[in-house]
């Protein structure tokens, strides 16, 4: 799976894991992945599979199945895309303090 060091820049499986409650009510805890931009697109291309990562493009973009775990790809991953892609980070460029500060600002004056 060496090809992924070059898709995928961290897999967080601590405490800012996303937890999905499941159709049947239990809670899921998803680990969060944070893809390149080239993993990304390789995802929205269907190149990779979403749901194990396999390399799909020796099978060609979008087959019907992922030939390892049979998730759906052609109807489903741009689906499921949509729901777990939670935004871009800009990784390396957080708010300074003071940004955050106004931004808290907004949601909270103190003494008001
Ligand atoms: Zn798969």
């Amino acid at each position: 799976m060496s090809y992924l060091e070059d898709l995928i820049v961290d897999i967080d499986e601590g405490e800012r894991s996303r937890v999905r409650v499941t159709p049947d009510g239990r809670h899921a805890y998803e680990a969060k992945f944070t893809f390149t931009q080239k993993g990304f697109e390789m995802l929205r291309q269907g190149y990779l599979c979403i749901n194990c990562f396999q390399d799909l493009r020796p099978d060609g973009a979008f087959p019907e199945e992922c030939p390892m775990c049979a998730f759906p790809v052609r109807d489903r991953q741009l689906e499921h895309l949509g729901i777990s892609f939670v935004g871009e980070e800009q990784l390396g460029s957080r708010l300074s303090l003071s940004d955050e500060m106004s931004r808290m600002g907004d949601l909270w004056l103190p003494g008001s």
